[in-house]
């Protein structure tokens, strides 16, 4: 069997997220696996050259011309793998290579296993307010639920999983994303391509006559005007944002043009998320002395460290010694409460992220930190990887 089928099968039974090949030298192509969001080598390939190693991949995916070499090009794969069919999305981009005559392309191949999908809201691991919240929020029939974080950070995991709770035969449920990564089973999934695009579809949305509507991206003032039209005559709007935390989601819609009160009274929750890698439960151990000051400047008590009930990271066989295994979300979980609208409508040249976080707090939200710091007490996550996605940028 050759390297590219081979890299499949264990990127899938690795739960890998995405394989990466790149060259590294003249005649080596090193083989990457993203495993719980972080690339780690799993193969470098030597003798070979570069190009002959992408020409592989190129034959055996469908949609791929392997003699052009100098475009950006997106294929398509599917594979039975211990009895599942897996699909894999596979974008070519071609690279600078320091011969000149060389053309070397670098290969990302995202796996799509749908076993991955989580159709249980409860699953997902929400701590307490947030979940409560967020069920609170999508128990209606009207508004707008964004979830917002970088790339990356399981948004629509927690979109999916939304949809998968509130889905029902009695309901028109329209998804417009870009691109269609998981068929989501009682919905209508429309088909972005080159007849149509994600704002011709976005704008045929409100004459499919829907129910419940899930927005891939805000992208743009159209997006927005849409998903708030939607949210303002009956339906449900679920979309995501890309902003660091959930009162600075407010502000994007504002600079992209959403008045103060549409913004106020059609948004029913903003959740901003990321995923913070869990600890192996066969390996981790109290966290080390020399560590104490820096989590007690975190707010972790002495008695909570002298009980050995923060952890961190040893690495053993069950965790190919990284220490970590799977990842779980930390959230801050904005609920509009009318002391919440009525602070949006007060904005004059500005939203005042502040005191919207203040009365939030005030109701019970986590900041991003504080739900991190939650999870090292619940033993499942450590200081660095808290620390890492809740650093201030
Ligand atoms: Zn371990």
């Amino acid at each position: 069997m050759n390297l590219f089928e081979g890299a499949l099968i264990e990127a899938v039974r690795r739960d890998a997220s995405d394989i990466h090949i790149i060259p590294s030298g003249k005649t080596s192509t090193d083989f990457y696996f993203r495993i719980d969001g972080k690339l780690q080598l799993w193969f470098r390939q030597e003798n070979t050259a570069p190009e002959a190693v992408a020409a592989v991949v190129k034959d055996r995916s469908t949609g791929v011309d392997r003699f052009e070499r100098d475009t950006a090009q997106d294929g398509f794969a599917q594979r039975y793998i211990d009895e599942n069919l897996i699909r894999f999305r596979i974008s070519i981009l071609p690279i600078v290579s320091q011969e000149y005559e060389r053309r070397f392309e670098s290969i990302v191949i995202r796996v799509i296993d749908d076993r991955k999908v989580i159709t249980d809201f409860r699953k997902l691991g929400f701590q307490e307010q947030a979940e409560r919240e967020f069920l609170k929020a999508i128990n209606t029939s009207k508004g707008i639920v964004i979830v917002t974080g970088p790339t990356g950070s399981g948004k629509s995991t927690t979109l999916i999983a939304a949809l998968h709770h509130v889905i029902h035969p009695g309901v028109n449920v329209l998804t417009c994303e870009d691109p269609v990564e998981y068929a989501i089973k009682g919905a209508r999934q429309l088909k972005i391509g080159h007849k149509m695009d994600f704002e011709q579809a976005v704008r045929s949305i409100l004459r499919h006559d829907p129910d419940i509507v899930m927005v891939g991206e805000i992208r743009d003032k159209i997006t927005a005007d849409t998903a708030i039209k939607l949210a303002n005559t009956g339906h449900l709007t679920f979309s995501t944002l890309h902003t660091n935390d959930a009162p600075s989601a407010i502000t994007r819609l504002y600079k992209m043009g959403v008045e103060t009160f549409l913004l106020a009274y059609s948004i029913n929750i903003i959740i901003a998320q990321r995923l913070v890698r869990k600890l192996c439960p066969y390996c981790r151990k109290p966290l080390s002395k020399e560590h104490w000051d820096a989590a007690m400047q975190m707010g972790i008590s002495k008695e909570e460290l002298e009980a050995g009930k923060i952890y961190e990271p040893v690495g053993c066989p069950k965790c190919n010694g990284t220490g970590y295994k799977g990842r779980i979300n930390v959230a801050e979980a904005l609920y509009f409460y009318p002391e919440i609208r009525a602070e949006i409508i007060k904005s004059v040249t500005e939203i005042d992220e502040e005191n919207i976080r203040r009365i939030a707090e005030k109701h019970g939200m986590l900041s991003m930190r504080d739900s991190g710091i939650a999870r090292m007490r619940e033993g499942l996550t450590d200081m660095t990887e808290v620390l890492y996605v809740t650093a201030e940028d």
